[in-house]
């Protein structure tokens, strides 16, 4: 399969001339071979987003754009096994969880072809204001132009639509720029706003590599708002870069969860599992850091690592396989020697800590140090920590000790205690009997810290893709 950019409609091998190969992380097959975009090219892709903004999104009424999402989301659906597939293949996602996404996917389309119909704004009372009689005002929402969305490739279709169905929604363009390892799912997807009806121009998706992004569209004067999901590191030059534009941006965490003593342990240990160990932890909310309350610690530890022992391991392709392969060999050696070093540094494996090729198998942790790698940066990876603790002002402590805050679980039956460690939390989102790697699609999804600026999840995202405009009258 040749898969190229498609800008106004039509798809550009022309491009750099540059080529790059994808390929399965488990077997090695190549899944595809894409032609990159130059900065030549992006910049004829943003000049015809541009356009595409004045002269058509501008006239778009809102029923179209809720037409156009619901058919795409209709047409996902229709088509859910293959890009299942093509998720498992380009990405290594467990078929199982791959399945799992493209639902979502569905629904993040279908949230926003309904809210496409309610951005309301508000009437103001002006008289409230001294000189305000016989004035009136309103506040709209208007769309921003043209959008630029940067993608990651753990979610390669749920994040990408998570950007670019509210920015259709709300009547803008987008420059629609994926991760280099999973292009084939969203050129499948411009095909597929293409088959549903979306007007040329108005989903531009540019095949590039980071640094042409980095270059061409992040500083680009006719894009007035980056919105980018990935890593703290790209994050941070994007942020340099972008200079005066409204920026969304999700990025990492080494997210906590604390099991109380009262906790229904075999429960949270099952969630725990999945979210230590679902798609290899390569997940912005994925588990790595486990505190546990003193009394049930011994009995914790001992189960979870059976559960995580009963994992079945192997193709992402196979129906029953729950833990697949890292997205690349380099990923996988990485975290080996964080393993390492923490087991120099006096940590115990638990199970787990070997690599075959991209395949890092789950490892627990115990013993660590605050400051160990393992638990203190973004571990990306199938390893978790767990930390015994002895009081909730510990416990509350040492989970807001760290330099992200995205979303945190806690385990317990006193409602209380819940809330107040809910409170207590520096995070953008916090579950009760729920694991940190749970998320819906509608709401507020983002987070504090260095984990992020700004919010997505459907609503939120129009919000952060619109500017409030004024309009006032002198009766
Ligand atoms: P991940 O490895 O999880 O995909 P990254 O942060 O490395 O996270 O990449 C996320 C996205 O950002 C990718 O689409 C990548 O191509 C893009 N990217 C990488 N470097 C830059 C950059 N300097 N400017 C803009 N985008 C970039």
């Amino acid at each position: 399969m040749k898969i190229a950019s498609i800008i106004n409609g039509a798809e550009r091998m022309d491009g750099s001339g540059e080529t790059m190969e994808v390929r399965n992380p488990y077997s090695g097959d190549l899944v595809a071979e894409m032609t990159l975009a130059d900065e030549k090219l992006m910049e004829e892709a943003i000049e015809n987003s541009r356009q595409a903004f004045q002269q058509t999104m501008k006239k778009m009424p809102a029923y179209e754009r809720s037409d156009i999402l619901r058919r795409a989301s209709d047409l996902l659906e229709e088509k859910q096994e293959e890009f299942a597939e093509i998720v498992a293949r380009e990405a290594g996602k467990p078929i199982k969880h791959s399945r799992a996404e493209i639902k979502r996917s569905i629904q993040v389309l279908r949230f926003s072809s309904e809210l496409s119909k309610h951005m309301t704004g508000e009437v103001l009372p002006m008289d409230a204001a001294l000189r305000g009689d016989n004035r009136m005002g309103m506040v709209k929402r208007v769309p921003m132009g043209v959008i630029g969305a940067i993608t990651p490739f753990n979610f390669p279709l749920n994040l990408s639509l998570h950007k670019i169905a509210p920015a259709i929604a709300a009547g803008n363009t987008v420059i629609f720029k994926p991760a280099e390892k999973t292009p084939v799912s969203a050129y499948m997807l411009a095909k597929l706003f293409q088959e549903a009806g979306l007007p040329d121009g108005v989903l531009n998706l540019v095949l590039s590599t980071g640094k042409v992004a980095g270059s061409t569209l992040v500083p680009h004067k006719d894009v007035p708002k980056i919105t980018f999901t990935g890593s703290l590191t790209v994050g941070k030059i994007i942020r340099d870069t972008a200079g005066f534009k409204k920026v969304t941006m999700e990025l990492g965490s080494n997210s906590p969860n604390i099991v109380f003593e009262d906790a229904d342990i075999d429960d949270a240990i099952e969630r725990l599992v999945n979210a230590a160990f679902g798609y290899s932890g390569q997940v912005c909310v994925s588990a790595q850091r486990i505190y546990v309350q003193e009394d049930v610690y011994d009995e914790f530890l001992k189960k979870y690592v059976e559960a995580t022992n009963n994992l079945e391991i192997g193709d992402p392709l196979g129906e029953e396989t729950d833990f697949g392969p890292m997205i690349d060999e380099d990923a996988a050696k990485r975290i080996q020697e964080w393993v390492e070093e923490a087991r120099n540094e006096g940590a115990t494996i638990e199970t787990g800590g070997d690599r075959k090729g991209t395949m890092m198998y789950p490892t627990i942790i115990t013993n660590v140090k605050k400051d160990m790698k393992v638990v203190k940066e973004e571990a990306f990876a199938p390893i978790v920590t767990l930390m015994p603790f002895k009081t909730e002002e510990e416990a509350v402590a040492n989970t807001n000790d760290s330099i992200y805050g995205l979303q945190a679980g806690v385990f317990t039956k006193d409602i209380s205690r819940a809330y107040r460690v809910a409170d207590n939390l520096e995070m953008g989102g916090v579950w009760i009997n729920e694991s940190s790697v749970y998320r819906q699609d509608n709401y507020p999804y983002g987070g504090v810290k260095l984990s992020g600026l700004g919010r997505e999840g459907v609503k939120y995202a129009m919000e952060e893709m619109t500017e409030m405009k004024f309009i006032g009258v002198r009766l």
